[in-house]
Order: C-alpha cells, then sequence, then structure tokens
C-alpha cells in the first residue's frame, strides 16, 4: 500500500456565521469523510479545514495518525526545496467555508507586523507568519474585497450625509481613504445607525447607476449582527462589491482588506490564523481600530484587480486542469472539471499537496498502480513526486493545492 497518497479525516468549525445542517456545503463534505457522524440539521457549519495547522488538525483517515506526525516520520514526501524554503511543514492551509452572513471585516497582517504582535500577544496573534489568501467560488459568493476606486469613492462621499467625513476642498488619496475608514470604524452606533438610515432614504438616482445597489446592500448587511454595525459603512461605501460565479477566484495579498459576505468557497491562504477584525462581529471582538487602519493596503483598489483568474496547466496532461497562480509563493491551486468517463492525469509535483474532490466520483491511480476510491468530500494528502491518475465516474470536480 502507498504511504505517498493518504485520506484524510479533517476538522471542522461552528462559527454562528456559518451555513445550517445540509446547507452548508462545508458541513455536507466534511461529513461524508468515513468516520464522521453527519451533519444535524440543528447546527451551523462554517468552515472545513484541510491540513496540519495545530488548531484544526487533520488526521490520517486509516490510522488516525495525526498528518503532522506522519510527515515528521516521511520528510521526504515534503520533498527537498519545500523542506528548505518552509521547513518540514505543509506551508499552505485551504479550507471549504459556507457562509450566510457576513464574515469579519478583516485584514491579515503582513510577516514583519505579524512577528511585532507575536511578542505583544501571543494569545491573540499566534502566528509569526503573514496570511495571504485566495478564495475560489463553488457557488454564487458575494464578497467585498479591496477598495473602490477612487473616484467612485469620491462621488459617494458628496452625498450629502457623508460630506462631513471630507475635509473641504480636500481631493481624495489613500491617506484620506485611511482617514475616513478609520473615522466610520470610531463612529458610535448611534452614529452608525443614523447614517445608515439617512442613506436609505434618500432617492436612489443620487447614488448613481453604478451604486445603484448601495442603499439595499447597506441595509441588508448593517441589520446582520446589528443596526449599528461599523463594518457595513466600510464595506458597502469604500471596499469593492462583488458577486462571483462557481470557478472565480479573488486573490488577498497580506494587509488587503476584505469581508465575505455569502456563499461556499475554496480558500487557501497561507499557514497563519492571524486576523485583525473590526467589523461584521461582536463589539468585544474586535481589535484596535489604530492599528487596522494603520496597516490597511491599497491593493486591490478595482474590481479586476481584486480577481484571480485561471488557466489551463501544464500540470494536467489531458488539459482538464486549470490553474490558480496567486502571486505568492506558499501555494497555487489545480481545479480538474472532468466529466462522466474523462480522466486526466497530473504530472508528478516536487512538493506536498491536498487535494479535495468537491463533486462526483472518481478513481485515483498512484504511479500506474494503486488505485484508491474517491467521492464528493473525500480529502487526500498526495506526497511529492506521486504522479496522480483520475479517472471520473461521474462529473467530478477536483480541487488541489500545493507548492513546490
Ligand atoms: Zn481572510
Amino acid at each position: 500500500m502507498t504511504d505517498s497518497v493518504v485520506q484524510l479525516k479533517c476538522g471542522v468549525k461552528q462559527d454562528p456565521w456559518g451555513k445550517q445542517g445540509q446547507e452548508s456545503l462545508a458541513g455536507q463534505l466534511w461529513a461524508k469523510t468515513a468516520g464522521s457522524t453527519g451533519v444535524s440539521n440543528d447546527e451551523m457549519y462554517s468552515e472545513m479545514w484541510m491540513g496540519t495547522y495545530p488548531t484544526v488538525p487533520s488526521h490520517i483517515l486509516r490510522t488516525g495518525e495525526s498528518l503532522e506526525n506522519y510527515l515528521k516520520r516521511k520528510p521526504d514526501l515534503i520533498g527537498r526545496s519545500v523542506k528548505e524554503k518552509f521547513a518540514d511543514s505543509i506551508p499552505f492551509l485551504p479550507k471549504v467555508l459556507s457562509f450566510a452572513k457576513a464574515l469579519p471585516l478583516q485584514v491579515h497582517p503582513n510577516k514583519r507586523l505579524a512577528e511585532d504582535l507575536n511578542l505583544k500577544d501571543p494569545d491573540t496573534f499566534g502566528d509569526t507568519n503573514h496570511k495571504p489568501e485566495i478564495a475560489v467560488a463553488l457557488s454564487e459568493f458575494e464578497l467585498f474585497a479591496g477598495f473602490k476606486p477612487l473616484a467612485d469613492i469620491e462621488a459617494l462621499m458628496k452625498l450629502k450625509p457623508l460630506s462631513q467625513f471630507v475635509p473641504a476642498n480636500a481631493s481624495l488619496d489613500d491617506e484620506l481613504l485611511r482617514q475616513i475608514t478609520k473615522k466610520f470604524l470610531q463612529l458610535p452606533p448611534e452614529a452608525v445607525r443614523d447614517l445608515v438610515t439617512q442613506l436609505h432614504s434618500l432617492p436612489k438616482a443620487e447614488f448613481g447607476a453604478k451604486h445603484e445597489y448601495v442603499p439595499d446592500l447597506l441595509e441588508r448587511v448593517s441589520k446582520q449582527y446589528s443596526e449599528s454595525d461599523n463594518g457595513a459603512l466600510v464595506a458597502v461605501l469604500l471596499m469593492n462589491y462583488m458577486v462571483l460565479q462557481p470557478g472565480e477566484a479573488v486573490c488577498v495579498p497580506a494587509d488587503s482588506i476584505h469581508a465575505y459576505l455569502k456563499g461556499d468557497i475554496l480558500e487557501c491562504m497561507a499557514r497563519s490564523d492571524n486576523v485583525l477584525a473590526t467589523g461584521f462581529c461582536p463589539r468585544a471582538d474586535r481589535n484596535n481600530v489604530e492599528l487596522f487602519a494603520k496597516t490597511l493596503s491599497f491593493k486591490p483598489h478595482n474590481i479586476d484587480q481584486a480577481q484571480l483568474g485561471r488557466k489551463k496547466s501544464e500540470r494536467g496532461e489531458k488539459q482538464k486542469t486549470y490553474e490558480y497562480a496567486p502571486p505568492f509563493s506558499e501555494f497555487n491551486v489545480l481545479a480538474t472539471i472532468l466529466d462522466a468517463g474523462d480522466e486526466e492525469r497530473h504530472r508528478a509535483i516536487g512538493g506536498p499537496s491536498i487535494a479535495i474532490v468537491t463533486k462526483g466520483s472518481a478513481e485515483l491511480v498512484i504511479e500506474g498502480k494503486e488505485k484508491l476510491q474517491a467521492h464528493e468530500g473525500s480529502v487526500w494528502f498526495v506526497g511529492a513526486g506521486v504522479p496522480l491518475e483520475i479517472l471520473s465516474k461521474e462529473g467530478t470536480e477536483v480541487y488541489r493545492a500545493y507548492a513546490e
């Protein structure tokens, strides 16, 4: 039996912003791995984590051993180049997320800030690493990512209730945008509530065709936590609002502002769990607004910059594989989409990878010999240097995150 391709048993999180029972793709996929007890329709399921991160670690399904420990015993499965660059661990963390309301408005600190925060407050910031991330839509996916173009924000800030936030005769630049973000986040609850009400009562035409969605969306998201959630002002008025279809993706570099609103996604990030959150969460859970504002970067600054395209990957010998290649070195993600009876062959990858079947079922053939049965929800660790054949039995989708 090969030890380079092993099926994993993953953990699931149950945050209150998740989706309920069968509605949650994260819950459904998690429950289909043999050994788990199934989803309960009374419970929320938010995130299935795949990999070696210690708070929600994966285990080898067959033996129950932690993947972390397994790789310590078999370091060759990591591959030399990844070992040299990232030591003996998988440098990325894939997750499936399902959410019915906004996730916290957040940034993930860059490496320098992460080291600093970890030194000062290791309980809140457990990692010294940065956490750039990508999110691939598995269903329709609504989100906010990065800031709108300055010209768009400038136009919105001319609306009567908002003009008080821009100094007279000032022209908008990123530093002023940072100040406006900070002011929105520091408003007391009554002021947030007033502003939302005033904006919602303006005639839609005043927002202009491009921003007609603003008053209704503002009302919708401001009610998800409380009518006085400061995150709603920042997200709806200042950030890019996007609706992605399955297969489309977004790229969130370190220090980049984002808030995911609704959908099911495959997320992949550098191995870290650091987050600064200032909205769409209970007030008590908010981090320091000063620090949040200081950390903000202004990339992306429009929808095109925020989107991450995919292209046919040379990894797939039969051209049935796409690749998402973000501009950071910790990981890329492959997506293999097959009809019933189709097959694909992934060339060997020089580093570790984690694959999940999000749809259908398939036979995995390892080095032309061993055959493994994969089905919707099954998750596999694939070691460095192993070619992998995927023979689809029905319409099958496999996502595979890897480092090299
Ligand atoms: Zn994030």
